[in-house]
């Protein structure tokens, strides 16, 4: 059993409702959900689209990372997303592993910890929201840490307390 952390985003429909339905997905297929940010909102990130939600969640998961990559990306595409090959763009949800417990994973299509989320803000908002001391196991850095050295220009805010 790990703990492990994912990032939720929507910018497209009924955001709140694609957040919701994810939420249970991965209560349903990839594990107890152990805690859940404020619900963040920042402006499309690498390309001009509509506003962002994102909600980081904890569950407790028997599954392994390259499992619980499968069954998001199986979500993703069942949720009407589309695959942008390498470029930004809409989606109905998305969804990131920032941690897997304090392990580094390093393999085809997959690096956890997540590579870009110290370069964020709409990531560091909601994971120091929810784990504000929960130090990076290559970076060293606390949450409240990364966001302070985040070098992102972005804005990101609480949108909703939960
Ligand atoms: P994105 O479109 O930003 O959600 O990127 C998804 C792609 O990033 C997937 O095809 C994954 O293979 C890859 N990827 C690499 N590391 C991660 C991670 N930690 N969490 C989710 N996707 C990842």
């Amino acid at each position: 059993m790990e703990n492990v952390v994912l990032i939720l985003g929507s910018n497209l429909g009924v955001r709140t409702l694609n957040l919701e339905l994810a939420r249970r997905f991965i209560q349903e297929h990839l594990g107890e959900i152990t805690g859940r940010s404020s619900i963040c909102s920042s402006s499309s990130w690498g390309f001009e689209g509509k506003e962002f939600l994102n909600q980081v969640i904890s569950i407790r998961s028997i599954l392994n990372a390259p499992s619980i990559l499968k069954e998001i990306k199986d979500f993703e595409r069942n949720s009407g997303r589309k695959e942008r090959a390498k470029s930004y763009a809409d989606r109905t949800i998305d969804i990131d592993i920032l941690y897997y417990g304090d392990q580094v994973v390093e393999e085809e299509g997959l690096t956890v910890p997540h590579h870009a989320m110290q370069n964020r803000r709409f990531v560091l908002t909601p994971l120091v929201n929810l784990l504000p001391e929960y130090v990076h196991p290559i970076l060293k850095k606390t949450s409240v840490e990364l966001l302070e050295l985040c070098p992102d220009k972005g804005t990101c805010e609480v949108w909703k307390d939960v």
